[in-house]
């Protein structure tokens, strides 16, 4: 088990025109198991194929319970890597593909190789396919020989590749539970790529977020989903996203007033935040509000925004209202008309076309620098 550090880790392709890792510090503790998201070619894989050794750094350091690594070959890391195409050989059985690692290390003998495989093989539930060969199996069955795989190394760090992609979405959420036991019943120190926000926030201890190379926020999941530090994380993290909109922000006695653009409505927030954004003394900025943290039918309430229902969608113990604020309300990165979205109970159910009245959880708004995208906080 150990602990695994990068400290300023950089990576650059075609003469530096392209940084897909930018300088990036992250520590990881001993046995923790830590998600790393992010959108397309934000520099996940090639973060984790430098810590494997498949990927050499331009500038920064890998060490690995406390030793420095970065110069040490792929082959001699005491890392294991989990693939999404599984990576298996097909002209080899179940068997010699899972013993395969091993067959580096001169100092086991042949039988304590195989009685690791075949308690890798009963750990994951595959012993009966031991002689099979790969085209015979399941997506399902493959992953869970690649893990079996990676197991007998019985290395210092697992590392995972966006491994559940593949499979199809009832397969996944098992093959998620089985890893986060796997990897609590080892005890193994374990990173996680996946471009699956759901799948960060429910599978690691932490979740690290990147964007452009660069990180944006580490720390727990709910942490993180109820403090993003900028604009990317709030709207990265938690489906559906949290809703933006433009507006201006003045002190008002008791707290703080927001004006949407070309004044479609003010909201007075007097409670829950509001003493946050106590500093703010006018400007311009980005209000965001997770859809679950938006309330209907406060009509009479001081500060309610007007808002016309688009559309009402079921999705079971909720509905999903798309409203429209009179103003740029925009959802983060969504293609099409900018909406903005309650989660409200099943049982509220307006009408399309209908003007009902919004109002917020107030502990639970936040506002961000319209320039930077930083959090006030
Ligand atoms: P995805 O989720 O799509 O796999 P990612 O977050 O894993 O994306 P990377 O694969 O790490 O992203 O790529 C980061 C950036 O580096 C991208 O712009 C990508 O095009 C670029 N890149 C990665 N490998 C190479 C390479 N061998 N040569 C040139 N550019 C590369």
């Amino acid at each position: 088990m150990a602990s695994l550090e990068l400290e300023t880790l950089r990576k650059e392709f075609d003469g530096g025109s392209i940084v897909a890792v930018d300088d990036l510090d992250l520590s990881i503790d001993d046995g923790e198991f830590v998600t790393v998201v992010g959108p397309s070619g934000c520099g996940k894989s090639t973060t984790l194929r430098m810590i494997a050794g498949l990927e050499r750094p331009s500038k920064g350091r890998i060490r690995l319970g406390g030793t420095d690594i970065t110069d040490v070959h792929a082959r001699h890391r005491d890392v294991a890597m989990v693939f999404q195409n599984y990576a298996l050989y097909p002209h080899k059985t179940i068997e010699q593909n899972m013993a395969f690692g091993l067959r580096m290390s001169t100092d086991l003998s042949a039988e304590e190789r195989e009685k690791r495989v075949s308690e890798a093989a009963e750990m994951m539930g595959i012993a009966e396919l031991l002689d099979d060969t790969p085209d015979e199996l399941s997506g399902g069955q493959k992953q869970r020989v690649a893990l079996g795989r990676a197991i007998v190394r019985e290395p210092e760090v697992f590392l995972f590749d966006e491994p559940l992609s593949n499979l199809d979405a009832k397969l996944r959420t098992t093959m998620r539970t089985e890893i986060q036991r796997l990897q609590a019943e080892l005890g193994i120190t374990a990173v996680y790529v996946t471009h699956d926000q759901e799948e960060a926030m429910t599978m690691g201890d932490r979740i690290v977020i990147l964007n452009d190379g660069k990180l944006q926020q580490t720390g727990e999941p709910t942490h993180v989903y109820n403090n993003p530090t900028n604009q990317f994380v709030g709207g990265f993290v938690g489906s559906p996203s949290m809703n933006f909109v433009d507006v201006t922000a003045e002190p008002i006695d008791g707290g703080v007033r927001l004006t949407g653009a070309d004044g479609a409505f003010t909201y007075d927030l007097t409670s829950g935040r509001a003493d946050a954004f106590g500093d703010i003394s006018g400007g311009t900025y980005v209000l965001g509000v997770r859809p679950e943290h938006v309330s209907v039918g406060n009509e009479g309430a001081q500060s309610a925004v007007p808002a016309v229902v688009d559309v009402v969608e079921p999705v079971g113990s909720d509905n999903y209202l798309y409203l429209d604020l009179g103003t740029d309300a925009r959802a983060f990165d969504t293609e099409g008309a900018p909406e903005f979205i309650a989660r409200v109970a099943a049982d509220i159910e307006p009408e399309v076309g209908e003007t009902i009245h919004v109002s917020f959880d107030e502990s639970s708004v936040h506002l961000f620098d319209d320039r930077t995208g930083e959090a006030v906080t």
